[in-house]
């Protein structure tokens, strides 16, 4: 029963929750299903209303992730269009036809690289850009046929890929022995830093918290 449940509930669960984004309860007197340390009725502010299990269904990501065959097929819908327009609608202008083709031809490695030599924070943005109104806002198959390549999910597909393997894409180059200071901790800042250090240069990053006062990042934190 327990194992039963652990495939059919999260695929059920997703089917409810691109739906109607409604949240998934179990009865913990079924069999398999663990017994909560609180009920839904315990006042307070209290953890444990739940089952474990229906916590991690409920917190995991509304758009799951592409498997390898789902990225292989969601490349090959890409035309790899010359001009092409979701790049110019991309913030940080990404060659989207070249990422996809490395996906396709089956180097998701090389396609992660393609992103992050563009946009260190390519990862995180794949899974918060509003891309409707961006990259697949303006594929070509989207005014086509009302249904973009999936870019976003192709870009997490491959940035996933290269960070699962937990060893750092960029190295230092040499010392050069010039200091900058960086002023601003938002994704503009994060990404200069990055890329000043990448180059070998010492950073330090500055952000403003609450008070005015200032909190400086070490460079060793980039
Ligand atoms: S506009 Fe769409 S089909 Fe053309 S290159 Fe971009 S993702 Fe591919």
């Amino acid at each position: 029963m327990q194992q039963l449940s652990e495939k059919i509930v999260p695929k059920f669960y997703h089917l409810i929750k691109n739906q109607t984004c409604v949240s998934l309860i179990l009865d913990s007197s079924q069999p398999g299903v663990q017994a909560m340390s609180n009920s839904q009725l315990t006042p307070g502010v209290v953890p444990g209303r739940l089952t474990t299990e229906v916590y991690a269904v409920n917190f995991s990501d509304v758009a799951p992730p592409l498997d390898h065959h789902e990225a292989r097929v969601a490349a090959d819908r890409c035309y790899f269009c010359y001009d092409a327009p979701c790049v110019t609608a991309c913030p940080t202008s990404i060659d989207i036809p070249l990422f996809i083709r490395q996906i396709s031809t089956g180097t998701p490695d090389a396609a992660a690289m393609t992103i992050f030599n563009q946009n260190i924070l390519g990862g995180i943005c794949a899974r918060v850009c509003p891309t409707e109104n961006l990259c697949e806002g303006s594929c070509v198959r989207e005014a086509a046929e009302g249904k973009p390549v999936q870019i976003g999910a192709l870009q997490r597909y491959a940035t996933d890929h290269l960070m699962d393997q937990g060893s750092h894409p960029f190295k230092r180059a040499a010392p050069t022995a010039k200091r900058v200071a960086v002023v601003g901790a938002g994704p503009a800042g994060l990404s200069a830093a990055h890329r000043l250090a990448v180059k070998g240069h010492e950073v330090t990053l500055f952000d403003a918290r609450q008070g005015g006062r200032a909190q400086r990042i070490r460079n060793r934190d980039l």
